[in-house]
């Protein structure tokens, strides 16, 4: 496995932000990782993991050792009548492995559909769109911790998965490697169009299948956001806030048009796209800094963008969402 060092990561990140490693590493199997991580010059250095870069914002440069997992096996591990238990390396591109499923005809991904990133990544914030989230069908997540290089299996339940939340962004943040994911996925798959933009796609379609879910997301989501390839974006830079009913209702009650999703008992769950576009922020260009003229929750990175002019944009965003709403919103984006 080659080593590298000083490694220019803009083209492992889909903000395409300029930031050097001092050491870059592909291990392609568990084996190789637990080589690499017992070997004395890479023990002590500060570590981070990468997939896709779908989801990071470098402010600087990382003075230690990044790892991407190249684990790249698909493997059924068992099955039942109803279920399939699928893993995945932590290395297989998640569209790929969506389409894999669905090609098969087993249920459960295929709202998640033409989500950048890889496998490794989607329990780290339970990767979630069209009304389906990674932890409905996660059923165990292998991670092989740095210290004294353990390997363990945490169930769904030990996950502690919420909105794009989990242990892996929290307590085990920094720790260690998720290496694989095991899927439980349906083989009689109930189709979930339950979002507007979705039921209307299928309107006319008898009995939709999750072939067509997928095609029918993929295309919506092609309409909707920004290809990195194009121009540097994570997705939603933001997270939808969460707040307390009485907050909500109050909003409500000045702002007609605004839309509240029930999110627990007595919370509501705010579109912070509509709160950064009531700020006036919509398709404005700061330098080399932006949001979306379609949708205010993505922030753009146009050609020579540092990550300290996306972080003073989005600074400048929460701050007006505050003082104009007294609502405190908050980065979805992995900022290191
Ligand atoms: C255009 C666009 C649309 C998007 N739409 C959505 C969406 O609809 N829903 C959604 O939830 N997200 C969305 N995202 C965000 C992103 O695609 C997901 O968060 C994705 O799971 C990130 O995968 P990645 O491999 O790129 O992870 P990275 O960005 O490389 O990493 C993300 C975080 O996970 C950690 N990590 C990654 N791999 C591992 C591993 N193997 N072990 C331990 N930690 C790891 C990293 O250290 C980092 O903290 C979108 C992004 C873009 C650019």
């Amino acid at each position: 496995m080659e080593i590298l060092k000083n490694y220019n990561l803009k083209n492992k990140n889909t903000l395409g932000l300029n930031a050097r490693t001092k050491y870059y590493a592909e291990p392609a199997s568990v084996e190789q990782l637990k080589l690499l991580l017992s070997d004395d010059i890479y023990r002590y250095v500060p570590k981070m993991v990468i997939g896709a870069g779908s989801n990071i914002l470098f402010k600087s440069d990382f003075d230690g050792l990044i790892i991407f997992p190249a684990i790249k096996d698909i493997k059924i591990l068992r099955e039942d009548a109803d279920f399939i238990y699928l893993r995945a390396g932590a290395g297989v591109v998640w569209d790929n492995l969506v389409e894999f499923a669905v090609d098969r005809g087993w249920g459960g991904m295929e709202n998640l559909s033409s989500i950048p990133g890889c496998t490794g990544a989607a329990p780290v914030q339970n990767i979630g769109a069209y009304g389906a989230e990674a932890k409905d069908i996660i059923f165990l997540v292998e991670f092989l911790q740095y210290d004294g290089l353990v390997e363990n299996k945490l169930s769904s339940g030990e996950c502690g998965f919420g909105y794009r939340d989990s242990i892996f962004k929290r307590e085990l943040k920094g720790k260690g490697v998720i290496t694989y994911v095991t899927f439980r996925l349906s083989k009689r798959p109930s189709i979930n169009a339950g979002y507007e933009d979705v039921r209307q796609a299928l309107n006319d379609v008898n009995q939709p299948t999750i072939s067509q879910v997928r095609s029918v997301i993929s295309s919506i989501r092609s309409r909707k956001l920004p290809d990195p390839a194009v121009v540097g974006n994570v997705g939603s830079f933001f997270k939808n806030p969460v707040v307390h009913k009485t907050v909500a209702l109050h909003l409500k009650e000045l702002y007609q048009d605004l839309k509240l999703f029930p999110a627990g008992e007595d919370t509501y769950k705010l579109p912070a796209a509509w709160l950064i576009d009531k700020c006036g922020f919509k398709g404005t260009r700061t330098g080399n800094v932006g949001v979306h003229a379609n949708q205010a929750l993505v922030l753009l990175a146009y050609e020579g963008a540092t990550g300290e002019e996306l972080i003073n944009l989005s600074e400048t965003i929460i701050k007006t969402v505050k003082e104009r709403f007294n609502v405190d919103i908050e980065p979805e984006v992995n900022i290191c």
